[in-house]
C-alpha cells in the first residue's frame, strides 16, 4: 500500500488498515459502493471509530433505512435539467454536471441516486446551449467531481464554456483537493490558462479541519497564484463538524491555506442519509456561537436547498 494512487474499495482493506475490528452496523454490500484514496485514509486516525473523516465514508447499514422526506431527489435536480447534464435553478448562472465520477463516496451525498447520463457529448451540447442562453454570465462545473476526469476531456469542456463573451465566470466544485490532490495534477495547466478576465472560481468542499493538509495548501497556493478565488462549502454533519470547535477551527484552517468559508450546507436529504441530520434550531445555535467567536468573514452563510427556489435559502 505504498503506491499512493491506491484507492480502498473493500471494507474488511479499509477496516484492516484502520486498525479497526468489524462491527455488525457496518454495510458490506452498500448500493453506493465504498470508495476511499489512500491519501484520505492517512488523515483518519487508527483505532479510532469515531473519527471525523471515517464517519464521512463508513458504509453503515443504517442507510438503507426508509426516512420521510429523504427522497431520491432532494434538490429538485430533475426538474431542473435543461439539457441532460446542464441544470439550472438560478438566474444567470448553470451547473454542469460534468462527470458522475469521484475520487471520494461521501456517505451523505446528495446526488448518489442521480441518474447520470454518458457525459461525451457534453462539450458540444454546452456550446450549442450557451449559444442561445445569452443571459447566462457563470457557469459551474460541478459533478460527480468536476476535476476528476482525463485532462483532454477537460479540455474540452473547458473550452466550450471560455469562448463564449457572455460567460464571464468560470467555477469549479470539487472535493479533489482534500480527497486525492496529485489526481488534479495534470488539469493544472488547463486551469492555470484560465484568463484572468474569467475570473475563475473554485469551491472546494471540506468539512473538517482534519481533512486539510500540506497537499491541499500546496495546490490552494497554486491556483491562487494563477489567480483563482477560494472559496469552501461543508455540509453540517451530525457527529462530524457539528460544535463550535469544529466549525472555527475549520475556518481558521480554511483561510490559513487562503480559503474563505462560503457556505455551510443544512443536509439535502437524499435517502439513506438520515442519520446525518442535524436540526435546524441546532444548526442556528451553532451559527449564533461560531459568529461571536470568528471575524465576520470567516463565517459560512447556513443555507438550505429547497426544490424550487430562487436561491439557496439562509436559516439565519
Ligand atoms: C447551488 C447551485 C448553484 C450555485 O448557487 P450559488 O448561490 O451561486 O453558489 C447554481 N446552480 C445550481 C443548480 C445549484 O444547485
Ligand atoms: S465528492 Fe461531492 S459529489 Fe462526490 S460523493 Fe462526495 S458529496 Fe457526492
Amino acid at each position: 500500500m505504498s503506491d499512493s494512487s491506491f484507492i480502498f474499495k473493500h471494507l474488511s482493506d479499509l477496516l484492516a488498515y484502520l486498525e479497526l475490528p468489524m462491527d455488525e452496523k457496518y454495510d458490506l454490500t452498500p448500493s453506493f459502493l465504498l470508495q476511499v484514496p489512500l491519501h484520505y485514509a492517512q488523515k483518519i486516525e487508527k483505532n479510532n471509530p469515531l473519527d471525523p473523516l471515517l464517519l464521512q465514508i463508513l458504509p453503515l447499514l443504517e442507510e438503507k433505512k426508509q426516512k420521510s422526506g429523504f427522497t431520491k431527489d432532494p434538490v429538485g435536480d430533475i426538474n431542473a435539467t435543461q439539457e441532460p447534464g446542464i441544470l439550472q435553478k438560478y438566474n444567470s448562472r448553470a451547473l454542469v454536471i460534468s462527470t458522475c465520477a469521484c475520487s471520494l463516496h461521501c456517505r451523505f451525498c446528495f446526488r448518489k441516486h442521480f441518474n447520470y447520463e454518458s457525459t461525451e457529448a457534453l462539450p458540444n451540447r454546452l456550446d450549442r446551449w450557451l449559444g442561445s442562453h445569452p443571459d447566462v454570465h457563470e457557469i459551474i462545473f460541478s459533478g460527480g467531481d468536476p476535476l476528476f476526469t482525463s485532462p483532454s476531456f477537460f479540455k474540452k469542456l473547458t473550452d466550450s464554456v471560455l469562448k463564449h463573451e457572455t460567460v464571464k465566470t468560470i467555477r469549479f466544485h470539487s472535493r479533489l483537493p482534500v480527497t486525492d490532490p496529485d489526481r488534479l495534477e495534470p488539469l493544472l495547466p488547463i486551469l492555470k490558462t484560465i484568463p484572468l478576465k474569467k475570473n475563475a472560481i473554485l469551491v472546494s468542499h471540506v468539512n473538517h479541519a482534519k481533512e486539510l493538509d500540506e497537499k491541499s495548501s500546496a495546490l490552494y497556493k497554486t491556483l491562487r497564484e494563477a489567480r483563482f478565488t477560494l472559496l469552501n462549502q461543508s455540509v453540517l454533519l451530525r457527529g462530524i463538524n457539528d460544535t463550535v470547535k469544529a466549525l472555527v477551527d475549520l475556518s481558521y484552517k480554511l483561510f490559513s491555506q487562503g480559503v474563505l468559508p462560503y457556505y455551510l450546507h443544512q443536509l439535502d436529504k437524499a435517502e439513506g442519509t438520515s442519520h446525518f441530520e442535524v436540526p435546524d434550531s441546532q444548526a442556528i445555535h451553532l451559527l449564533e456561537n461560531i459568529r461571536i467567536e470568528l471575524p465576520g468573514y470567516l463565517v459560512p452563510r447556513l443555507v438550505r436547498e429547497i426544490a424550487n427556489e430562487k436561491s439557496k435559502t439562509p436559516l439565519c
